[in-house]
């Protein structure tokens, strides 16, 4: 059983070690002298204990989940960004000048978005749009003449006129051709606007990614010109007497790119294209790298697919020289070089923030009753094995417990043993693995079988969120954040569990954790007692936000924006509130109006009154029950249940 240990051996800095604040958490993430999570948005001596937040939201009716944003994290990472090109183009004494974009799909949120370019100003940072929703919302908020606005993604007619409407406004638009077919309507739209706005072209490259999003390049990609095609496009351009349009080479690898040296060949490749279109008679001038700059999510620093081998600097480093080096080759002047940093500019900036209120555990002792009269001679044959903890190895007795539970369950099966006996042949049997796992330390070596053991044994805690609304990367692609608890971090953490989520759906959970370089399938966490435990899921600021779905109808969760604020007693202000979507909002969505339900359930309950089944009276609170709960949220109101005792059974230990 889990052992009973107590705060006196255990440290802060033993949980900042075992969550890896210190590796992922960019110095953003900590633990204070109380055994809170702290936030330094702007990685100075400034903190925002998250447990002041969640309070203060829930002050304001706004309970988890709740999705915290921390604005001045996204002003770090833009600052950062931009200095770092800033450093590298200085000491690779470049002769051109970064300017960077961000992709508004990555994160299309007004308040982050406009966040961004209120950071950017003064580095000249713009914007880049995918679709015509979001270059309807790049047109209308962006306003520094200097900066770019990047057209990427497929084009139709309208796209293109929107992008003519910018150009119109003076805006230094780049439409990027994707396709082929995309080159004449744009010849077509920009004689009849008298307007040419900037081209570029998108290349597909050879070199190929790792990682998750490998497949944005190489010959099977759906984005970009081979090179026959952009032959093709020069020399429709030069025909339409546009060849001073083209100015820009882009390419984009894919996202979160875990090793450097794929950025490296692709920067070659892509700078000798941009080297080849100089020497063909096109001004050209832009290069653009695209996003793909990773996030280390689980702080291990290596090429594994949740970190990244390098720093933003060594990106930034390494692109300014190699696309130096290819000009210089080449003898073509340098270009000024645009990214498209998404997930590394909004990743940081967001948490979300789940409270636990049930755990399930594989036995419960309290529960556990042994058979009365004659117990089954499997019942004995388990109990000899439980106490014959000195005799035989812990693996014979780990084999021989799960070949006796086997054999329970075919006794079972075969009619020959009860169901009170089968209850207490498991509880037995879980008793036994518990056992064995709790003689196991941490350091010796131990065959893996017994490694096994503490997975099956993991409990489950359940959270009032779900995977598939605020998670999905991580139930599409597995792909792993950081996850710890956010308060009580003194005290050991004597439970080992995996997060499940709230639907109905055997996929709404998270049992893969970060650990260095590998994937832990459990995550040590405290037992519940009498008080909220929330758990929180950092660097969740990149494209969880928009992908999520409305799976078993969970809609939109609260949220609310922070900001330092040094005259504020805490050290923060909450900006913004937002509510989560009301189940009023997600039926509309579907087809179902509220007024139409209501009126639906009135005629229902009239039936049952007149018919005598329901009083007038509980008839009409029935109905304003249905009413009041169609405005409200889509998640578990844990408030108005009192925790329940099973909640509370954490100690089972002798
Ligand atoms: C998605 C996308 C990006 C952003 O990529 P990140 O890896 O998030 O930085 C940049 N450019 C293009 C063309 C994209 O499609």
């Amino acid at each position: 059983m889990v052992k009973k240990k107590t705060a006196r051996n255990w440290s802060i800095q033993k949980s900042q070690e075992l969550y890896g604040f210190e590796r992922w958490g960019n110095g953003n993430f900590s633990v204070d002298s109380r055994g809170c999570v702290q936030v330094k948005p702007l990685g100075d001596q400034r903190c925002i204990r998250v447990l002041d937040v969640i309070q203060e939201a829930r002050g304001k009716g706004l309970r988890a989940p709740l999705l915290i944003r921390f604005q001045d994290l996204l002003r770090q990472r833009v600052e950062q960004i931009n200095k770092a090109f800033e450093t590298a183009i200085k000491e690779e004494k470049y002769d051109g000048v970064y300017r960077g974009v961000f992709p508004i799909k990555v994160n299309q949120m007004r308040e982050v978005v406009e966040e961004i370019i209120d950071a950017g100003e003064p580095f000249g940072f713009g914007l880049e749009a995918g679709s015509k929703p979001e270059l309807m919302i790049a047109l209308a908020i962006h306003y520094d003449p200097n900066s770019l606005l990047i057209c990427n993604g497929y084009k139709d007619e309208e796209y293109i006129r929107l992008a003519m409407l910018g150009s119109k406004l003076g805006k230094k638009i780049i439409l990027v051709i994707e396709q082929v077919s995309e080159v004449e309507p744009i010849i077509r739209l920009a004689r009849e606007y008298d307007t040419v706005p900037i081209i570029g072209i998108r290349v597909k490259l050879l070199s190929r990614g790792e990682g998750k999003w490998a497949t944005s390049t190489g010959d099977q990609s759906k984005f970009g010109l081979n090179t026959t095609q952009i032959l093709s496009t020069c020399h429709k351009l030069r025909e339409a007497g546009m060849e001073n349009a083209l100015q820009l080479l882009h390419f984009h690898i894919g996202s979160q790119v875990p090793n450097i040296i794929t950025i490296k060949n692709a920067v070659v490749e892509a700078g000798r294209f941009y080297c080849q279109l100089v020497k063909l008679g096109f001004p050209m001038g832009f290069i653009d790298v695209g996003g793909g700059l990773g996030i280390d999510y689980d702080g291990s620093r290596s090429n594994f697919e949740s970190s990244m081998n390098y720093s933003m600097e060594e990106y930034a480093r390494d692109i300014v020289f190699n696309i130096r080096e290819v000009c210089a080759s080449a003898e073509v002047p340098v270009p000024d070089i645009v990214s498209e940093s998404g997930r590394a500019i909004v990743a940081p900036h967001s948490m979300l923030v789940v409270e636990v209120f049930e755990r399930i555990t594989k036995t419960d002792d309290s529960l556990a009753r042994k058979p009365a009269g004659q117990s089954h001679p499997i019942i004995d044959e388990l109990e000899h094995i439980l106490k014959s903890k000195r005799r035989y190895s812990q693996l014979e007795r780990f084999h021989d417990a799960l070949q006796k539970k086997e054999e329970a369950y075919s006794l079972f099966n075969h009619g020959y043993l009860d169901l009170e006996n089968r209850a207490y042949a498991e509880n037995l049997f879980w008793k036994i693995c518990q056992t064995i796992d709790a003689e196991l330390t941490e350091t010796a070596y131990h065959p893996e079988e017994l490694f096994e053991l503490k997975k099956m044994l993991a409990d489950q805690y359940v959270c009032n969120f779900s995977v598939f609304q605020s998670l999905l990367d991580h139930w599409a692609f597995n792909q792993l954040f950081p996850i710890t608890p956010l308060h009580r971090l003194k005290e050991r953490p004597d439970v080992n569990a995996v997060l499940v989520d709230i639907t109905c759906d055997s996929d709404g959970k998270i049992s893969h954790f970060i650990d260095l370089e590998d994937v832990k399938e459990y995550l040590p966490l405290h037992s519940l007692n009498d008080k909220p435990y929330y758990i929180g899921v950092f660097l969740t600021g990149a494209y969880q936000d928009i992908m999520g779905d409305l799976h078993n109808l969970f809609g939109r969760v609260n949220e609310v924006h922070v900001f330092l604020e040094d005259d504020e007693e805490d050290g923060y202000y909450i900006e913004q509130t937002i509510r989560g979507n009301p189940i009023s909002e997600i039926l509309e969505l579907i087809q179902y109006k509220e007024n139409d339900l209501l009126r639906s359930m009135k005629r229902q309950i009239d039936r049952a009154t007149r018919k005598n089944q329901v009083k007038p009276r509980q008839g009409t609170r029935l109905l304003d029950f249905y009413e009041d709960l169609i405005r409200s949220k889509t998640y578990l109101n844990i408030e108005q249940e009192p925790k329940k005792k099973s909640t509370r059974r954490a100690r089972t230990g002798k």
